[in-house]
């Protein structure tokens, strides 16, 4: 289950990037291969006692004009009420209360998430008991006074906040269910092929009892097979002003991805390939996931009998590390190819969750080894002995060898590809990991 999710909401300079540094445990960021490429701070986990929790980085609010301040509070706040479990409100204790901090006291009484109060700058005991009682007026209750720069008062502030964690938030599937996420910047047409697929003939989507809770997700069937599409409400439009930012969406497809077996990276026809969606794909394959390529508004193309070789060429050199992802060229408009979307989706998900005999993967890697020799280094010789797979979702094997100091990250991808060649894995990453025998 994923942790729940805190965020820190307030006007600018009141100390928010000060208190999530506080907080910040590890960071999740986004990954690339490439040297010099930023490494965006999506959210970072964090533990309090025995509570493990995520906190989102909703962005600097930079001093400006007041209009804009008010339009970046606003896109700040909604994004906490859409994704947070429990809210920060965040203001100065030196300053008192602000028209700012009513702006945003305004926003957050709309939401039905919790929201806890929290005074900061409070660096000695007098502010401690002084300076707070102000801020009773802005309706939130009892604030928690704290000062960030000297780490006093959250200890306190955090038992409030884990006090309102969801027992139990996230919906557990059973586990012959496919989980799938549709992935990819705005406007490349998620929430249509959404559309598309659940409206496909053979689909039947689970009718989801008047709950009032939002249904995030959708369950369906087709031809016996149970899946649910992650996040479905993320993807269709809901008109927010927060969600045409990039760190926004990413952040959205990262929790996605997550909770998923297999993910459609989906690809607009007409504008290609960018930087984000390699990104995106980036953490897909970190997290171990399947992964197809969906090439969508194949509708928009002038096309001629090379235009799908031209693309998929395209798609090959811009993800060199992924050669065994699939690519399906589909239209969510004319609904060209979209049944099948979920044929391919059931496909990797099964290579994705495969097992395979341990004789069966020994006489791969014997073969593989009396083919090509295994390295040396320093006069020593690389010694295979056995390997077995130890997981599954994504198969990852064990190699078993004398000095896995001798071996090489390239001996290591001959026997990848060995395996690949002998099993197929299409749609799935597989992981090698090198052992030495005991
Ligand atoms: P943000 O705009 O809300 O993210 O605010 P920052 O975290 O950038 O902080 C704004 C200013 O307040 C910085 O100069 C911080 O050093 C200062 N600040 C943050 N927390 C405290 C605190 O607990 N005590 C004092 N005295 N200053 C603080
Ligand atoms: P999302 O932001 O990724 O969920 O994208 P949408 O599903 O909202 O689609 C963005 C725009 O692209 C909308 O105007 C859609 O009508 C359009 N669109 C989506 N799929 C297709 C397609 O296959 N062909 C064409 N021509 N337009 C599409």
């Amino acid at each position: 289950m994923p942790a729940p999710i805190v965020a820190i909401v307030g006007r600018p300079n009141v100390g928010k990037s000060t208190l999530f540094n506080r907080l910040a445990g590890e960071r999740i960021s986004i990954v690339e291969d490439k040297p010099g490429i930023t490494r965006d701070r999506i959210y970072s986990s964090s533990e309090w006692l025995e509570h493990k929790f995520r906190i989102i980085d909703t962005g600097g609010i930079e001093v400006g004009e007041e209009d804009e301040i008010l339009y970046r509070i606003r896109e700040q706040a909604e994004l906490a009420m859409d994704e947070a479990n429990v809210i920060i409100f965040l203001v100065d204790g030196q300053d008192g209360v602000t028209p700012q901090d009513q702006a945003v006291a305004q926003l957050l009484y709309r939401t039905r998430k919790p929201v806890v109060l929290c005074v900061n700058k409070l660096d000695n005991p007098k502010m401690m008991l002084q300076n707070t009682y102000d801020f009773y007026e802005l309706g939130f209750g009892e604030p928690f006074g704290i000062s960030s720069v000297h780490g006093t008062g959250l200890g306190d502030l955090l038992d409030e906040v884990a006090k309102h964690f969801p027992e139990d938030y996230d919906a557990t599937y059973p586990e012959d269910t496919i989980k799938v996420s549709l992935i990819g910047r705005p406007n490349v047409g998620k929430s249509s092929l959404v559309n598309a697929l659940l409206g496909e003939e053979r689909v039947m989507v689970s009718e989801v009892a008047g709950t009032t809770r939002d249904a995030v997700d959708t369950q369906f069937s087709r031809e016996g097979q149970d899946f649910v599409l992650i996040d479905t409400a993320g993807m269709r439009k809901r008109g927010k002003v927060y969600e045409t930012t990039e760190k926004y969406s990413v952040m959205r497809a990262m929790s996605a991805i997550e909770r998923s077996d297999v993910c459609l990276l989906v690809i607009s026809a007409d504008e290609g390939i960018i930087e984000q969606d390699k990104r995106i794909v980036g953490y897909a394959l970190e997290a171990g996931r399947a992964v197809v390529f969906l090439v969508n508004k194949w509708d928009l193309l002038e096309k001629d009998d090379k235009t799908s070789i031209r693309f998929e060429q395209q798609i090959r050199k811009e993800f060199p590390f992924m050669p065994w992802a699939p690519i399906l060229f589909v239209s969510a408009v004319t609904k060209q190819r979209v049944h099948k979307i979920l044929e391919s989706v059931q496909l990797v998900a099964e290579n994705h969750s495969i097992r395979i005999p341990t004789s069966t993967v020994n006489t791969i890697i014997e073969d593989a080894v009396t083919m090509n020799q295994p390295p040396t280094d320093k006069g020593r010789r690389l010694r295979v002995y056995y390997a077995t797979q130890v997981a599954v979702r994504p198969p990852s094997f064990a190699v078993f060898v004398n000095d896995p100091e001798i071996m090489h990250f390239s001996y290591e991808r001959y026997l990848e590809n060995k395996l690949r060649a002998a099993f197929g894995f299409e749609g799935t990453p597989i992981r090698m990991f090198t052992r030495k025998r005991a």
